[in-house]
């Protein structure tokens, strides 16, 4: 199934999951999809290093069996940055084999230690060359508080628009911690004549280190209250990891209570987590 058609008639949950780095433990996400099999996601996503991560070659395994042995529909998630044309036909075709109708179409992050390949300069490239190769589901990468490299948040919409004119059906937010950066978004890509279907995506930080890594390199911004609770408990693990689950409770609240299309949870792949999100916001998504 297509994944966009899901928000015609529901508010949507989904979970992202990512391949683990070792060769030795990639059969561990299998129980991790198991546990997260009762949460009754919508659709569960999985990443693509566009690093060069050993384990690539996993996101279709595992997006592979998420939908053909557990059932439920998934996402492959696609970087095109260091991907030729020729990959990404190779690729398509291995989807379409495996009964994959959704890609989340990305750029990718740039690692000045790979050569990119220069057959794809933005994600709206990838997403109009999926478009004319294969009836695929694409989504988008979108950002309430502005991608990291742009000037300002109005040639980030711009360019947006661009991505959902090549073809993205969907769109899923990078993590925030201040839901008014996506009101404020909403708003305006609504004025930028942009109307498909947006999840917010929500991170439970669950470590200081965690955090300290997303702020490199995504740039968000890190309210008073979220710092605070940071500084208060990280040096008591069990107390940080609630806290963390609470604070993104709270902003799940705030953003159904307003109409949001979806949520996107990011799962670290900590089932547990996942599950005493989805305990509190469950009858909330279904109301
Ligand atoms: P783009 O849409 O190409 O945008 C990149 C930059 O270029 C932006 O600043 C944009 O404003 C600008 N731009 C776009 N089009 C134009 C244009 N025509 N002219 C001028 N400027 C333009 N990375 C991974 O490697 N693997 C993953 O699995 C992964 N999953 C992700 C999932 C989500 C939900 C999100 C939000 C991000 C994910 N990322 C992933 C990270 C993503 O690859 C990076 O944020 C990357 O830096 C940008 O990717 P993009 O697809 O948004 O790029």
């Amino acid at each position: 199934m297509k994944t966009s058609e899901i928000f015609k008639t529901k508010k949507v949950l989904s979970l992202e999951i990512f391949p683990p780095k070792r060769t030795a433990e990639v059969s561990t996400i299998y129980n991790t999809v198991n546990e997260l099999k009762g949460l009754a996601p919508d659709f569960i996503s999985v990443t693509y290093g566009a690093g060069g991560n050993e384990n690539n070659t996993e996101t279709l395994n595992i997006a592979s069996a998420i939908k053909n042995t557990y059932g439920i529909e998934s996402v492959a998630h696609l970087p095109c940055i260091n991907l030729t044309k020729r990959d990404v036909l190779k690729m398509l075709d291995d989807f379409r084999k495996a009964g994959i109708e959704n890609i989340l179409a990305l750029r990718g992050d740039i690692n000045p230690d790979v050569i990119s390949q220069k057959e794809f300069k933005y994600a709206s490239d990838l997403i109009s060359f999926i478009k004319d190769n294969g009836d695929f589901n694409i989504i988008g990468a979108c950002y309430p508080e502005g991608h990291i490299e742009s000037m300002n948040i109005v040639d980030d919409i711009r360019n947006l628009k661009t991505k959902v004119d090549a073809g993205a059906n969907q769109l899923i937010t990078q993590l925030f911690f201040n839901n008014d950066y996506f009101y404020s978004f909403r708003e305006r890509i609504a004025i930028a004549g942009i109307d498909v279907p947006i999840e917010a995506g929500i991170m439970p930080v669950v470590n200081k280190k965690q955090i300290e890594r997303m702020v490199t390199l995504c740039g968000v911004n890190l309210p008073k209250k979220f710092l605070s609770m940071m500084e208060r408990y990280e040096n008591c693990p069990e107390a940080m990891r609630d806290a963390g689950i609470a604070y993104a409770i709270d902003q799940i609240v705030d953003l159904i209570t307003q109409g949001v299309d979806g949520i996107h949870l990011y799962t670290m792949n900590n089932p547990y987590i996942a599950h005493r999100i989805y305990t509190a916001i469950n009858t909330l998504l279904a109301a």
